[in-house]
């Protein structure tokens, strides 16, 4: 079969601002979409991507954590879909740390992520998964959680300061300031 890369929507398509449904059929359309997700994340550099953020409104999204021009310090993991995914438990802390979106191009800025999180998911055979991520992978997964429920990362932006540009990011990259842990519960 054929891979295909899909558009990528961006802030102001409201397609983005949708609350995604739940998968309730593994059928061949879900199985190409995943394959297309997959391929999409790869060919943009992202670490991971939403149905949503491809016009389909669906609880479904790829966690893809690798080393990546967009994500240098990325760990490395095989593309892994996670369908109707949630979190069942956290840590107490949370983490700010610097994310961008493919759908919100040209972005960084920090957001303040739970460090560990306790999650379960359907992988695309139907089969219930439950996993704890930590750091970046807990973040990916949060940062696409939110896209199934319409909200983008700059909506969690604590301190609009610390938003940047891509080029300004990666000229700053190596003089960034340590990442600050949250040791507060009151956000959620
Ligand atoms: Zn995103």
């Amino acid at each position: 079969m054929w891979k295909k890369q899909l558009t990528v929507l961006t802030v102001g398509d409201p397609r983005l601002r949708l609350m995604a449904e739940p998968v309730v059929t593994l059928d061949r359309p879900l199985q190409t979409l995943i394959k297309n997700l997959i391929w999409t994340a790869e060919k943009t550099n992202g670490v991971g991507i939403a149905a949503p953020q491809v016009g389909v409104a669906k609880q479904l999204f790829i966690v893809a954590s690798r080393p990546t021009l967009r994500y240098p310090h990325a760990p490395t993991m095989a593309p892994t879909p996670m369908i109707n995914p949630h979190i069942v438990a956290h840590s107490d802390d949370r983490t700010a740390d610097w994310e961008g979106c493919l759908s919100v191009p040209d972005q960084r800025g920090q957001v303040a992520r739970w460090r560990e999180i306790e999650v379960e998911y359907g992988d695309r055979h139907g089969q219930m998964k439950r996993q704890v991520f930590t750091d970046f992978v807990a973040r990916i997964f949060q940062h696409e959680l939110d896209h199934l429920q319409g909200t983008v990362f700059t909506d969690r932006v604590a301190d609009p300061t610390t938003l940047l540009t891509e080029q300004a990011y990666f000229d700053q990259l190596d003089s960034m300031p340590a990442i600050v842990t949250d040791h507060s519960d009151s956000l959620a």
